[in-house]
């Protein structure tokens, strides 16, 4: 099959639910993938922050073979000894002390929000008023099923489909006096991304983040961090909340956890964690044994090859390289990043829509993400004279782009007409 041929058919079978790049992915190596005609490009989005690991990791595919052959799935009726083995881990890298295994990371934020009300309930003092509203942040992005497209600051998202869950209200990211205003003793959760990834790569404020940690703290309210972009090493620490000293009551985790197999996480305080009994909350694929023992390799390989100090120092590295193309492009607007969650902001979303199919063309995959914001999120096997390939790639882009743009800004480039073809370099 080639690309042409699965548009064709996918336009026919499929709910139009994807505007995908004209990209047939065959295979992946290292930090790089294939297409079906050969074509090798370096991948600067590693499935969205998922292939932490990058491709074909040897740790990885030795355990999905040893455990697939042993068991796939059982029930969550019954033990497996992969369970408490990644609930382990997952505890001492937090600091929190309870886990609850999801598919996916709108599920485990969907049970975030779930807690915070239930935990409102179980601790509201007789004959006092409903502590029930959720306080979340413009711009985030929480995932797709309702709490948390009702939690998701982006009316694109959630408009289509309203009314959605009642009892949410929005606060402007990093403003700290609306977040105080809106506070008050019927808030039962503060919910955020400690750094916003669909939003373009948007750091919290040590002052946001340290006064919403006060008034939650104050008030018996909940602060849930949504780290499922963030978290698991991809900012330079475990969770990006570490890098500000603080400590969440509720944490939501997927992307990279178990090496490309869905796996969710919700890790929770023994207090937040005091609302739940048997029955209340489950999932029939949730943590099963083939994906909780690769969570348990991801870990182990996180750790023993000291990934966390290598994304913080190439990280860095990162973002001084986009900090000089920065003052040789003038519609470089802004670069951003922790660790290896990056992106640069352009002047123009026509710009930064070429870019992509552009870089596809020189053999580079990145995305785009809000409009103007270009987005880096490598795996974290990657070296830096992958980092240099991406920066010199992006530098002849830009030009070549800042010239046709230039020259009319309703014309897409050649490049990007080529790729709109199939033809990719
Ligand atoms: N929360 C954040 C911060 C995300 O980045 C995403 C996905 O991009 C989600 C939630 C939804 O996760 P999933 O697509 O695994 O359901």
């Amino acid at each position: 099959m080639n690309v042409a041929e699965a548009k064709q058919r996918e336009s026919q079978v499929l709910l139009p639910t994807y505007d995908r790049v004209p990209l047939l992915l065959e295979r992946g190596k290292d930090v790089y993938v294939y297409d079906a005609d050969g074509h090798k490009y370096l991948d600067f989005v590693s499935g969205i922050g998922v292939n932490a690991l990058g491709y074909g990791d040897r740790a990885v595919l030795k355990t999905i073979s040893k455990q697939s052959a042993r068991l796939i799935h059982c029930s969550n009726l019954y033990y497996h000894e992969f369970t408490a083995q990644i609930a382990e881990r997952l505890v001492r890298i937090s600091g929190l002390d309870r886990v609850f295994l999801s598919n996916s990371g709108t599920e485990a934020w969907e049970a975030a929000l779930k807690i915070s009300r239930a935990y409102a309930k179980k601790t509201a003092p007789t004959g006092s008023e409903p502590k029930y509203r959720v306080l979340a942040m413009s711009n985030s992005f929480h995932g797709r099923t309702y709490g948390a497209l009702s939690t998701t600051g982006q009316a694109k998202y959630r408009d289509a489909f309203a009314p959605v869950l009642p009892g949410v209200e929005f606060v402007t990211f990093n403003d700290v006096e609306d977040l105080k205003q809106k506070f008050n003793d019927s808030v039962c959760a503060v919910a955020l991304e400690a750094v916003q990834g669909e939003g373009g790569i948007q750091l919290v404020s040590r002052e946001f983040l340290e006064t919403a940690r006060a008034l939650t703290a104050g008030s018996g309210a909940l602060l849930l961090l949504d780290e499922i972009q963030s978290g698991l090493g991809r900012t330079g620490e475990w969770f990006a909340y570490q890098h500000y000293g603080i400590k969440p009551d509720v944490i939501t985790l997927a992307k990279p956890i178990a090496g490309g197999l869905p796996l969710g996480a919700v890790l929770t305080t023994n207090e937040a964690a005091s609302c739940l009994k048997p029955g209340m909350h489950g999932s029939t694929f949730g943590g099963g044994p083939l994906a909780c023992a690769v969570a348990c390799t991801v870990i182990d390989q996180i750790e023993k090859r000291k990934l966390l100090k290598s994304n913080r120092e190439l990280g860095k590295y990162f973002v001084k390289k986009l900090e000089g193309l920065k003052k040789k492009h003038a519609c470089v607007h802004e670069v951003r990043g922790l660790g290896l969650m990056v992106a640069i902001e352009l002047d123009s979303a026509d710009l930064a829509k070429a870019a992509v199919p552009a870089m596809l063309e020189r053999g580079v995959i990145i995305n785009r993400t809000h409009e103007t914001s270009l987005r880096f999120l490598p795996p974290y096997t990657i070296r830096k004279k992958h980092i240099d390939e991406v920066v010199k790639t992006l530098d002849a882009t830009l030009k070549a782009l800042e010239q046709t743009h230039t020259k009319s800004e309703a014309q897409p480039s050649p490049e990007t007409e080529l790729v709109a073809q199939g033809s990719t370099h």
